[in-house]
């Protein structure tokens, strides 16, 4: 009979509220308010890349499936524009939430889905810590050789110098203890 509870197969998900509490006291973000209108999802522009969704991602915490958000590709493609975060009808801050995830993903040492933009996360933040400011032909160095991709965008990269936008020695700035001493605070 349709609708008897004994013929009713159990839900294949269990609801696991603890790492919703986690994300929301790691982020500040209420992820148990969002009730999927999708709103995040339609205004996204790299959505195409993704592999979840935003208002999955969200669904997800709130149903606890920590492994398959934490090992997203989604997290490491979103690209902090903040549209969805306009967008979202019950303030929720997604693009904030994302990095938080991204942190989570980080600190749990589940392998993330898109390992390239880890690294490229790393030579960016290091490039930073080391000289104040980005000096880009370090990083891109570093992040190349990192990902063993060395001979991907030479083109552009010659380019650049042609124009004097790629610098070999990085520049001298102010405050740079300052900068390593933020760094060094974590
Ligand atoms: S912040 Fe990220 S998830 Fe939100 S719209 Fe921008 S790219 Fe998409
Ligand atoms: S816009 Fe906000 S409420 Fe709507 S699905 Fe996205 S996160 Fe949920």
């Amino acid at each position: 009979m349709l609708n008897d509870p004994a013929t009713i197969d159990a839900p294949a998900i269990w609801p696991d509220s603890a790492f919703l509490t986690a994300v929301e006291a790691r982020s500040g973000e209420k992820v148990s308010r969002c009730y999927q209108c999708r709103k995040c999802t339609n205004g996204c522009p790299v959505s195409f890349a993704m592999d979840l969704m935003p208002n999955q991602v969200m669904r997800m915490v709130q149903f606890g499936l920590e492994e398959e958000v934490l090992r997203s590709k989604t997290i490491w493609i979103c690209a902090s524009c903040q549209t969805c975060t306009t967008r979202c009808p019950n303030d929720i801050d997604i693009a904030h939430l994302m990095d938080s995830l991204r942190q989570l993903s980080r600190a749990s040492g589940i392998a993330a889905g898109e390992e390239k933009v880890v690294k490229f996360h790393e030579a960016f933040l290091d490039s930073v810590r080391r000289h104040g400011r980005l000096f880009e032909f370090g990083m891109v160095g570093r992040y190349k050789m990192a990902t063993l991709d060395l001979f991907s965008n030479i083109k552009i990269a010659w380019e650049m110098l042609k124009r004097g936008k790629l610098k070999f020695l990085p520049g001298k700035i102010k405050g740079k203890r300052e900068v390593r001493q933020m760094f060094d605070k974590k």
